[in-house]
């Protein structure tokens, strides 16, 4: 397993914790929810391993990263029916590979554009985090 103690997805640190609350495991991935919440019910897909890029995964292993994301997609499409569900990829200074799964509205920020990494707007109450958590978990 590739692994960097300097990286908070591998450490899974404070760091991590303050951006973002884990909903669960899957087959190669692990689920978070952002707390910041300017999207409604983004979550990123995080691989097991400290591996860079999609390039730098087997077929197995890519198509299993690819599923993962996609059953978190339809999660978020059951529990938010938002108009477009965004993917990012982008990881230039923390290179371990993970998808920003965001949800858009039509009318709402960013409709037509790239997200924005981090609006920095809109946070929950952990009650209100952990309502949208069981939100995507039942839709899993
Ligand atoms: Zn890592």
């Amino acid at each position: 397993m590739s692994f960097d103690e300097n990286c908070f997805y591998c450490s899974k640190n404070q760091d991590l914790d303050s951006l973002m609350i884990k909903i669960c495991d899957l087959d190669v991935s692990t689920v978070y929810l952002f707390k910041e919440q300017t999207y409604g019910g983004r979550c990123n897909v995080v691989y097991k391993e400290h591996k860079s890029e999609i390039a730098d995964l087997t077929e197995e292993e890519a198509a299993a990263f690819i599923n993962d994301a996609r059953k978190v997609a339809k999660a978020i499409r059951k529990a938010f029916n938002p108009d477009k569900v965004n993917y990012g990829a982008f990881a230039d200074t923390m290179k371990h590979l993970h998808l920003h799964i965001v949800p858009k509205y039509e009318g709402g920020p960013s409709w037509g554009k790239t997200f924005e990494m981090n609006p920095q707007k809109i946070y929950l109450s952990d009650d209100e985090y952990q309502n949208l958590i069981c939100k995507i978990k039942d839709n899993l």
